[in-house]
């Protein structure tokens, strides 16, 4: 294993801290917020857009991008970032999260998962080995393996068979990615629902392989806001030091700020752009709802602290109007100005803590975004 990441500086109240990641040449300052391109594409934003943005790193689904365009498409482009011509850091799920979500679609089975496509009923399986081979077609920097994530509610019978499977597969992968490595890193996930002894227990066994880094699954998932912190907290005091930890498809303000504060330092999360897609705006004052009667005359950019080129150019009337009558605009505009949104906060949050004010910069937003 080839380290990936370097701690800069540690908060003294907590356990935020800050670091970089160089993924084969491309520097990543944590904590940072990944924006989701599930088939190849930030919804409605085109490479240009992403780059504009100065996004450096990016997740792709790989279920998706497994049943369309394939493999053997990926693969004659010589993988996704030059199919859809980006050249920044990418990181891939497994697939295992998109599987499970297929109710009814998949089986167990001893090495693996058996499921049927959503697009043609086709039937395909996914096994640790299988996984790593797609995200090799798909060339991703980051690779993460596959996981049982048990759904919110489960027994404990069931998550500690979860648990059981997460770890088996996770040993099976670190050894045939071990094999053939190339350039590309692979993060290992950490299970266990809300039963605070299984998460410790799951993360103690992924921190003893070698993965690049650790990925924490399973939340977000139904359970409450207060299991969610809890569960975090809990972990805190067990994430290792040396690696990057990553929280799986959690991304809201509060989110990332109590996933911050407990040591996390990688995000993802499809709300900044599918919020945008649904008229609603992040800004220096709190949500907006683009739809609002009120903003019908308005003549202001979404946001009057915002230095985006949508702020510095269009006002929210207009973008009021484009989404009342379902312009495509809308959705470029809006989320063009969400991922900007989200870059200056995150590039704030590590500068708090790097000059010690974190806690404040934590209550101030954790009670801008908490209704
Ligand atoms: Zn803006």
């Amino acid at each position: 294993m080839t380290p990936i990441f370097k701690e800069l500086k540690r908060d003294g109240s907590s356990f935020a801290r800050t670091g970089e990641l160089d993924l084969n040449g491309i520097r990543v300052e944590t904590p940072v917020f990944m924006p989701v391109g599930t088939r190849g594409s930030i919804k409605s934003l085109s490479s240009e857009d992403i780059l504009e943005l100065k996004l450096p790193l990016i997740l792709a689904n790989t279920y998706h991008l497994y049943l369309r365009p394939g493999t053997e498409v990926l693969d004659s482009f010589g993988g996704l970032k030059k199919f859809m011509s980006y050249p920044n850091a990418l990181l891939t799920d497994s697939g295992g999260f998109q599987v499970f979500s297929l109710q009814g679609l998949f089986k167990f089975q001893e090495d693996g998962v058996r499921f049927q496509s959503h697009i043609d009923g086709s039937y395909h399986t996914f096994t640790p080995e299988k996984v790593i081979d797609i995200q090799r077609s798909i060339g991703s920097d980051i690779m993460m393996v596959l996981d049982d994530c048990a759904p919110y509610g489960s027994d404990r019978k069931r998550l500690e068979l979860g648990l059981k499977r997460t770890h088996s597969w996770a040993k099976k992968s670190i050894d045939y990615w071990s094999q053939n490595p190339g350039n590309q890193s692979l993060f290992g996930i950490a299970q266990g629902g809300v039963d605070p002894e299984l998460r410790i227990q799951s993360l103690e066994t992924i921190n003893s392989l070698p993965f690049s880094g650790v990925a924490i699954g399973g939340l977000s998932v139904g359970e409450s806001r207060e299991e969610f912190v809890e569960i975090l907290k809990v972990l805190g005091p067990h994430l290792d030091a040396s690696r990057a930890r990553y929280l799986m498809g959690v991304g809201t303000v509060p989110d990332i700020l109590d996933g911050v504060r407990n040591g996390i330092d990688m995000f993802d999360c499809v709300l900044p752009t599918r919020n945008a897609r649904n008229a609603q705006v992040f800004t220096s004052r709190g949500k907006v709802n683009l739809k609002n009667e009120s903003h019908k005359f308005s003549d202001s950019p979404i946001d009057p602290d915002c230095n985006c080129k949508v702020c510095k150019n269009y006002s929210l009337g207009y973008i009021r109007h484009l989404h009342k009558v379902k312009e495509l605009l809308a959705f470029q505009l809006s989320t063009f100005h969400n991922l900007h949104f989200m870059q200056n906060f995150m590039s704030k949050l590590r500068s708090e803590i790097n000059h010690g004010s974190f806690t404040e910069f934590y209550d101030f937003w954790k009670k801008l975004y908490t209704r």
